[in-house]
């Protein structure tokens, strides 16, 4: 298995993301994040909703082309916030389309009409206390940003091209802008995402990424005559390297691991979203 540089090696957290059972789901849940009281989060499973196949099962996403489908999102949408006490009707969800643009959720936004969607936004910044948040993804980086003296919070969408585009540092900068927190404050959890076992890049793609950070080549596998970038440790390096605290990386690889996560990879675009979620409580 490819290894990171002994930088990351020893500036990541060593948690195990176990999977967690609850009212049916199957969830897992950043133990770094979760020692804190002021933030409720979970990573979502495909296991344990009720959209049909190739969405099965618990598919958060809006994207597949029935009314029918929709529908199953929308209820495994409300599932979820049921689960985990958040208010479905103030869902916010980006409308995530690789880009690097951020949308700041302040107390005067009010969010009444149901589920809101944000177009053409790939990450959501807020101190709002009880305004869920939820990205949908199926191999992309899902990361959350928490600050908790300030009480505020991020979450990212990340695929390659907002990696490449180093989406995670601003969305620490808007979150600094916004709320005063300094990076040293902040804390973060880099999802289950498509592994450097498993993402095959082409060489202008590792060359984008490998010029986000200074001197970290070897998060690129060269073992193949392809590139095998890590993007989720891409993400974490430029957490580390814009001064946020701890970072905390989950090493479930979605591409790997398809009877537990969706993979857009894997399943060549036939399958559903998982989700992050995450709320100030
Ligand atoms: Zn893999």
């Amino acid at each position: 298995m490819f290894r990171l540089s002994n930088f990351v090696e020893k500036s990541l957290q060593k948690n195990v993301w176990e999977l967690a059972s609850d009212s049916g789901l199957t969830l897992l849940h950043s133990p770094l994040l979760k020692k804190h009281k002021g933030l409720k989060h979970a990573f979502t499973t495909r296991l344990g909703g009720q959209s049909q196949a190739p969405l099965d099962s618990f598919n958060l996403g809006r994207h597949w082309d029935t009314d029918e489908s929709r529908l199953d999102a929308m209820k495994n949408r409300e599932r979820l916030c049921r689960i985990l006490d958040l208010d479905f009707g103030r869902l916010a969800v980006p409308g995530q389309k690789h880009t690097t643009n951020i949308h700041w959720i302040g107390n005067d936004d009010e969010i009444k009409e149901g589920p809101l969607h944000f177009q053409s936004i790939d990450a959501l910044t807020t101190n709002k206390q009880q305004q869920p948040l939820l990205l949908h993804y199926a191999d992309c980086v899902p990361v959350i940003i928490y600050a908790p003296e300030k009480q505020a919070l991020s979450v990212i969408h990340a695929g390659w091209r907002g990696t490449a585009g180093s989406i995670v540092v601003e969305a620490v900068k808007n979150l600094g802008e916004r709320t005063g927190a300094r990076p040293q404050e902040m804390i973060a959890a880099v999802g289950p995402a498509i592994g450097p076992c498993c993402f095959e890049a082409g060489e202008e793609v590792a060359q984008a990424l490998c010029a986000t950070v200074s001197g970290f080549e070897a998060l690129i596998n060269r073992a193949a005559p392809k590139p095998f970038p890590d993007l989720k440790a891409f993400n974490a390096l430029q957490l580390l390297q814009a001064g946020v605290a701890e970072v905390d990386v989950s090493d479930w690889c979605t591409s790997c691991n398809t009877k537990i996560f969706y993979s857009h990879r894997k399943e060549s675009g036939k399958t559903g979203r998982q989700g992050a979620i995450a709320a100030l409580v």
